[in-house]
């Protein structure tokens, strides 16, 4: 479907976004692709999600894309006596061990022995989202004494963030790996993992998927911030995980990094999401702050494939809205002439390979005359996502018989994806490229569009030709020889 915009919207599923007119209505807001929360919901209403999404996209006749993100090595204290927690006060002595015994004011279980094998003294444990921190004074094989120095509360299953050590974790746990097995069965073209510290975690991931999922790795720790470059290429594409990176790491790190990683994806052709309270009070209210609104702006202007909208999509009480609040920010920034300068000035590719020459040689007769799209025909996405990684003025349309690939590039900037009956005559994919233009309302029968594609056809890699085409089919006849 014709969006009008590059940037593409994640929205996540929840209780305020189960059934099927809720769905199709943020579809038609603008969300491109759903994230099914493996961390909220047991199986059977994901399976329930899915098999909407799966109508909707049937009954709209557009590819939709489903990410599944699954919860990652999670960590969580244990329960406390009386279930109701208590407040930590600065300066307190407190004590995590491997004990169930209900915890009290001076300890608590933490069920991972791991940790204590990893732990140091004067490393930081953080609880309840970074609420409240302390610091390792004294530790062993089961218990790790601190002192409290940051107060606040503390109640039954917090979560527990370790952020200045790489933990001995298998990447994903055994709910991970059910998740994984479930999701992949019934169908998804993305699979997000959390927490990822190392490529080999990647790599583990992409092992269980067998090629069933594009795997998108989730920047979250200190560890996968300096393994970044390694975990990019083991990777499909990456989603800027700026919740639990905040409180692994000082808030004001967030957007430095955010920054960074951003660039390197785009340089890479590798699809990145910036994800995390863009929309925030958006939960609550039907109108955002401005600051929010400023920061989904500076997520376009660094050129990022998509914005995620987390709890104000799967459990506030504005879902169309906070979609239709990305959607408009997007159309104003993205028709600013300095989103043009910024993304122009970003731009960092390095080329050596035909395709990358004939991407850009697509670019630019775009640019300089009045063509209306690049189209291009892609096996496996890889040329689509060269297109993209050059942010053209003009929008990308991506062509496959592969119904899979077409909704993996619904994560990625600026492309609309076709799925085209088989081709194999450059004439015929001129043919069903300017009939894709016309009827998608990218181009009327006067206009002109690029299109690029590889001969021989249905060879992956392949990238060879580019045609200026008109969008009249009795053209496209009369002037193509072949
Ligand atoms: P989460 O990941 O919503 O699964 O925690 C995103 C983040 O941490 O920002
Ligand atoms: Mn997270």
């Amino acid at each position: 479907m014709k969006r009008e915009r590059n940037v593409k919207i994640v929205a996540t599923l929840g209780p305020a976004s189960n059934d099927y007119t809720m769905i199709r209505a943020l579809f038609e807001a603008g969300a491109d692709v759903f994230r099914l929360n493996m961390s909220h919901g047991d199986h059977e209403e994901i399976r329930a999600r899915h098999a909407i999404i799966r109508q909707v996209e049937k009954d709209l006749n557009s590819p939709i894309a489903i990410l599944a993100d699954l919860q990652g090595p999670k960590l969580r204290c244990g329960v406390f006596a009386g279930d109701e927690g208590f407040e930590l006060e600065v300066g307190a002595a407190f004590r995590f061990d491997l004990d169930d015994t209900p915890g009290n004011r001076t300890r608590v279980q933490l069920p991972h022995k791991e940790i204590f094998a990893a732990l140091e003294p004067g490393s930081h444990l953080l609880v309840n989202d970074g609420k409240v921190k302390l610091q390792v004074k004294e530790c062993g094989a089961d218990f790790a004494n601190c002192v409290v120095v940051t107060g606040g509360p503390i109640s039954n299953r917090k979560g527990v963030n370790v952020p200045d050590v790489v933990l001995p974790l298998a990447a994903l746990s055994e709910k991970d790996r059910r998740d994984l097995e479930f999701v992949c069965e019934l169908g998804v073209d993305w699979l997000a993992l959390s927490f990822v510290q190392r490529p080999e975690d990647v790599e583990e991931g992409r092992a269980l998927a067998k090629g069933r999922a594009a795997i998108l790795s989730k920047i979250e720790k200190p560890a996968a911030v300096k393994a970044f470059d390694a975990i990019l290429a083991a990777s499909d594409g990456i989603m800027v995980a700026r919740g639990d990176l905040g409180v692994e790491l000082p808030v004001q790190n967030v957007p430095p990094i955010q920054k960074r990683l951003v660039r390197k994806c785009r340089a890479a052709a590798k699809p990145v999401i910036v994800a995390t309270q863009m929309l925030e009070s958006m939960i609550e209210s039907p109108m955002p702050t401005r600051a929010e609104v400023s920061d989904v702006a500076t997520a376009l202007y660094e050129g990022a494939d998509a914005v995620m909208l987390s709890a104000e999509s799967a459990a506030g009480h504005f879902p169309i809205e906070a979609v239709q609040t990305m959607h408009n920010v997007a159309l104003e920034v993205e028709n600013d002439p300095t989103y043009r300068e910024v993304l122009d000035a970003s731009r960092h590719v390095d080329r050596t390979t035909v395709a990358d020459g004939i991407v850009a040689a697509a670019r630019e007769i775009a640019e300089t005359t009045d063509i209306k799209a690049i189209c291009c025909f892609t096996q496996s996405g890889a040329t689509a996502s060269l297109v993209a990684r050059e942010r053209p003025r003009v929008p990308i349309i991506a062509l496959t018989p592969i119904l899979s690939v077409a909704r993996r590039m619904c994560l990625t900037w600026g492309t609309t994806c076709f799925v085209t009956g088989k081709v194999d005559r450059f004439k015929m994919a001129v043919v069903s490229a300017a009939k894709a233009a016309r009827e998608g309302g990218f181009a009327t029968e006067d206009e002109q569009i690029v299109v690029t594609a590889g001969v021989p056809f249905n060879v992956q890699g392949t990238t060879n030709i580019l045609r200026v085409a008109p969008c009249a089919e009795r053209l496209i006849y009369s002037t193509d020889p072949e």
